[in-house]
């Protein structure tokens, strides 16, 4: 169990990268003396390694950073069926994959992950005996301990102490998260948002899924339902929602319904790219399903901004890109429903992910937790 100066450092090392003890000491307000005695405790354990030397102006200096290799985790995506299951080290690299097949029974999924572990394990011994954790995202709502699933319309989940269950059988320390909170904190330890304080993500697929970090933890409000854009009302009396309200932004932007508003048009497309080929041939439903969908979208994001003035806005998607007509539309709703003197002081980064993204996030929440404590999002 590491000490909470230890995980202060943990913190400060995962969010600003190498750094020297003389560095460190002065974020932490700490002494050199007492700096090098917790830098030392830390290179012991194997969790800090020694890096570079850096010259510069008086003594050189060496590097201290996170040694990938001293925890691994499992991150375990429920969004699936089968659910993928991977192995990362400590730098969020995936070491090792599997896959389960999927059950609403928390029962049936502790047991297929406890016989899939010794599988995933089995080449790389290194990672038995330095397993720290196992972090499960799901699509639904979780509380703030990170244990229990409040509710989830996919899994038909109401009030599931699943990290409890998984933790009873595998015998291996467990968290679980919505997947898009889940999204946010891997851009936040691995990815490109480490050294942003404020930022949001926005995950367009068949869902759209958004979170939040808020003076670099994660926002995730009363009852862990911060950030869901996807039911915010962008059409008053629009279509009907599965959520059971009517106009929701998922209803006309996610991938799932850009696909249904094409198929009711008669259009034969499969994907993304294929109605943006439709557009820029003239298709005139084609570019009408687009402005509707990019507009909706944009207008959220432009609210977002308007709300929590973040210092980025990370839109990932798992399928077609931003440089046709949607993308378009989508910057241009932006720009167009901000203050103005908020246009264009928002980065608005685009991140074409792949299908491991949800278990890589799962596996950052277990990794988050190893280094900066339970609870401490
Ligand atoms: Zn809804």
């Amino acid at each position: 169990m590491l000490t909470s100066s230890q995980r202060q450092l943990l913190r400060v090392i995962s969010e600003a990268g190498p750094l020297s003890r003389t560095e460190m000491a002065s974020m932490l307000g700490l002494s050199k003396a007492a700096m090098s005695g917790i830098a030392r405790d830390l290179i012991d354990l194997g969790v800090l390694h020694e890096t570079e030397t850096v010259y510069g102006q008086g003594r050189p200096s060496i590097l201290l950073d996170l040694h990938p290799e001293c925890a691994f985790f499992v991150g375990i995506s429920l969004l699936e069926d089968p659910a993928p299951m991977i192995l990362s080290d400590l730098n969020g690299r995936i070491i090792a994959r599997q896959a389960i097949p999927l059950s609403r029974d928390p029962k049936v999924i502790a047991e297929a992950i406890t016989e899939g572990l010794p599988r995933l394990l089995e080449s790389h011994p290194e990672a038995v005996e330095k397993l720290s954790g196992i972090g499960m995202a799901l699509s639904g709502f979780v509380d703030e301990t990170q244990a229990n699933c409040v509710q989830s319309t996919l899994l038909n989940w109401q009030d599931v102490p699943l990290a409890r269950i998984i933790r009873e059988r595998s015998g291996v320390e467990t968290f679980i998260e919505n997947d898009a909170k889940a999204v946010a904190v891997s851009e936040k330890l691995f990815g490109s948002a480490r050294e942003i304080q404020n930022f949001s993500v926005v995950s367009l697929g068949d869902g759209i899924g958004c979170a939040h970090f808020i003076d670099g933890k994660l926002y995730r409000g009363n009852h862990g339902g911060a950030g869901e854009i996807a039911h915010c009302t962008i059409e008053p009396g629009g279509v009907p929602c599965r959520c059971g309200k009517r106009g929701c932004l998922d209803t006309v932007a996610s991938m799932k319904a850009i696909k249904e508003m094409s198929r009711a048009e008669g259009l034969e497309c499969t994907s993304l790219s294929d109605i943006e080929n439709e557009a820029s041939t003239g298709n005139a439903a084609a570019i009408r399903i687009l402005h509707r969908a990019g507009s909706a979208l944009g207008l959220a994001i432009a609210n977002l901004i308007q709300i929590n003035d973040p210092g980025l806005i990370l839109i990932t998607h798992v399928e077609g890109s931003f440089d046709g007509l949607f993308g378009t539309v989508v910057n241009q709703a932006v720009e167009t429903n901000v203050l103005p003197r908020y246009a264009g002081q928002t980065p608005i980064r685009i991140k074409r992910v792949d299908g491991d993204v949800w278990a890589q996030g799962a596996a950052s929440i277990a990794a988050h937790n190893f280094l900066i404590g339970p609870n401490s999002n």
